[in-house]
């Protein structure tokens, strides 16, 4: 399989080039050359199949090619180690718990696939990939525990000091081994200017083999598309079929429209935002208009400018109607947010994180103003756990910290401070990572 840039179509890379470089040199998201479609007896059998099994058979029909059978089997398995359950809500109403990884959150699953598929790249050469993560917490979360004892591979995470939760900080400063925090004097966007910088430097660039695992990575996007055939494979009945997917970078939704395009029965998707609503303006006015975030208690969607909007785009081949076709788009308030979670957590006792409501509420909408002879399923991206201050000051309860992130807590924070000059983390980085 090739993979083009979306800016020029032309423009053509391995597998491997395109999750080394991520972003394509004219700035271009990656996209494979086909979708190839599943065979109907694969649909016909899904029910009897687990979820590895189903996830092989995805990334095979995609990745086949660029990766031998049997070390395909090796890295889906270990990206999927863990369950992604479909819990009924409501009557026919689902949600599609993603956040049963090691930071529970759904970027495990990018994370796990990308780091195996580094760390299989990493074997045909002699020099370490070094990745390099800026982060505002989350990600640098998932992406250090993706790589976590993957051998070749080294990670620094930049992140701003004192500005990420005490729970995300221990995520990425209490495991070592190939995982080093640099504490950085500043702030998120000196973090993403000193990694930017890093690639631009030749001198680094010729003593390291550096790659970043930001979340356009297409080893990123492809494993996203798994568990909508898994969720699938868990209903009872074959209604038509919709999914809300609470959206900030688009990422997990594109996932989504990937695994339609291979063929699986999905009716419509949902695209749920908070007032970060860019996408869903988009769908009502067609005018594209990215602004500054919001800061919204479901913060992990605070964006600005969604960034898969152009992989979305390409895959309609521009034609907007044929994207209103498939998709609709909802936005709602934090205080809409906390009303489904208090709402919810008395009906049902379902205790949902606030991007995860969002995903509901969009649902709920859907359900309202379209059709409802559907079953709905939707993705809920984070355990409550994970924004335990948000869930419990909403629902007026304690909850349970959840023991994956018990057991980060107790861990011994080991961080590197450093200031947000570029000199010095350069110096850091050939010091320290050069013998590799
Ligand atoms: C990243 C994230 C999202 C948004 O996913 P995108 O793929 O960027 O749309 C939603 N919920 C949680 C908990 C997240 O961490």
């Amino acid at each position: 399989m090739k993979f083009y840039s979306t800016n020029n179509k032309d423009h053509k890379v391995s597998l491997r080039e395109a999750v080394m470089q991520g972003l394509a040199p004219d700035n271009g998201l990656y996209m494979p050359e086909s979708i190839p479609v599943l065979p109907t007896t694969f649909f016909e059998s899904i029910r009897q199949k687990t979820f590895p099994e189903i996830a092989f058979e995805v990334a095979h029909h995609l990745l086949g090619e660029d990766i031998p059978e049997l070390e395909l089997k090796r890295i889906v398995s270990h990206t999927i180690k863990f369950e992604a359950p479909l819990v009924e809500i409501e009557n026919d109403l689902y949600a599609l718990e993603l956040f049963h990884g090691p930071t529970m959150a759904f970027k495990d699953f990018g994370a796990r696939f990308m780091s195996q598929l580094l760390g299989y790249f990493a074997k045909q050469q002699d020099r370490d990939i070094v990745i390099l993560v800026a982060t505002s917490g989350d990600t640098g979360s998932a992406v250090a525990n993706g790589f976590l004892g993957v051998a070749g591979t080294q990670v620094v995470v930049l992140y701003p000091s004192g500005k990420v939760s005490e729970v995300q900080e221990k995520q990425f400063t209490t495991l070592n081994q190939n995982i080093t925090a640099l504490e950085i004097d500043g702030t998120f966007d000196d973090c993403q200017r000193l990694v930017k910088q890093a690639f631009l430097d030749d001198e680094l660039r010729n003593s390291l083999f550096l790659t970043s695992a930001n979340s356009i990575n297409i080893a990123r996007l492809i494993p996203q598309s798994f568990y909508y055939f898994w969720a699938y494979a868990q209903l009872k009945n074959r209604r038509p079929l919709v999914f809300s997917i609470p959206s900030g970078n688009f990422g997990n939704l594109t996932g989504g429209l990937f695994a339609k395009r291979m063929g699986l029965p999905v009716e419509k998707f949902i695209a749920a935002t908070n007032l970060n609503d860019i996408v869903p303006a988009y769908l009502r006015s067609r005018i594209f208009a990215p602004r500054p975030s919001i800061t919204t208690i479901s913060n992990a969607m605070d964006v600005g400018n969604p960034s898969n909007f152009s992989r979305m785009l390409d895959l309609f081949a521009n034609d907007i109607e044929a994207l209103q076709n498939e998709l609709v788009g909802y936005s709602f308030s934090d205080d809409e947010t906390r009303e489904a979670m208090k709402e919810v957590s008395l009906s049902t006792g379902y205790v949902m994180d606030p991007h995860g409501a969002v995903g509901y509420l969009g649902l709920k909408q859907y359900l309202q103003k379209q059709r409802r002879d559907v079953v709905g399923v939707f993705l809920e991206t984070a355990h409550p756990g994970k924004f335990i201050n948000v869930v419990e000051e909403t629902l007026e309860k304690k909850i349970l910290l959840p023991a994956p992130l018990q057991k980060f807590m107790a861990g011994k924070k080991l961080s590197i401070p450093m200031s947000a000059d570029f000199s010095n983390f350069k110096s850091y980085l050939l010091q320290s990572l050069k013998g590799n």
